[in-house]
């Protein structure tokens, strides 16, 4: 056994790591995938979520492997939760959460443990009025960076800000939305330049605040 494997072997047996994707027939496609998380979304606009077992069923079915069908990639935002905003349940999802879903290495290697086991679709999730982008325009208006490690969010999101060039005449909201959509964008295309996603669809949206909507852009 390679040390790789041997360390990999002994984080799965201390539960660091997700168990085991278990197969399911018949297997998941990106395109149905993708259908199951927006109609989630659109009974979350409509305000009729999906009916419940109990939540020990729940559990017990789950508790044994997981297969999820999709991996969301989104911000820390407590008002974007995706398990609430796309209606699913224990085991749907893979969730990996970054203040406005920034990335490096260790992201990334999160990201693709679900598409390596199996899993069918990435969704990079921006999101209206980010606070991490808000911090970002703010940094780039009065020449200040945030303290501590925030500082190093705002740095990931200089791309997409420099990508975007928000006007400073323009509504704070209609800035931060272009940024977003840039950051989105800009994910989007470097996960799909990543040789372990190249057997999932990797998509880009939006949610909206407001109207609980997720808004697909790339
Ligand atoms: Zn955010």
């Amino acid at each position: 056994m390679t040390a790789r494997r041997t360390l990999l072997a002994a984080a799965a047996g201390a539960g660091l790591l997700p168990g085991p994707a278990v197969a399911s027939p018949p297997a998941e496609t990106p395109r149905h995938a993708l259908s199951k998380l927006l109609d989630g979304n659109e009974r979350w606009v409509q305000g009729r979520p999906r009916h419940r077992d109990p939540a020990d069923d729940r559990r017990r079915r789950t508790a044994g492997g997981q297969n999820p069908f999709a991996v969301i990639f989104s911000c820390i935002d407590s008002r974007v939760p995706p398990e609430i905003v796309f209606d699913q349940d224990l085991g749907d999802l893979f969730v990996v959460r970054t203040a406005g879903q920034v990335i490096d290495p260790l992201i990334a290697g999160s990201i693709e443990y679900g598409p390596a086991h199996g899993t069918p679709l990435v969704m990079v999730l921006g999101h209206t009025g980010c606070g991490a982008v808000k911090a970002t325009i703010e940094s780039f208006a009065d020449g200040k960076l945030p303290p501590g490690n925030i500082a190093a969010v705002v740095h990931a999101l200089a791309p997409a800000y420099f990508a975007a060039r928000p006007q400073p005449s323009s509504p704070l909201g209609e800035q931060i939305l272009a940024v977003v959509r840039a950051q989105v964008t800009r994910t989007v295309v470097q996960l799909r330049a990543d040789p372990l996603l190249t057997n999932a669809l990797v998509v880009g949206a939006v949610y909206d605040l407001r109207s609980g909507q997720v808004s697909r852009i790339a």
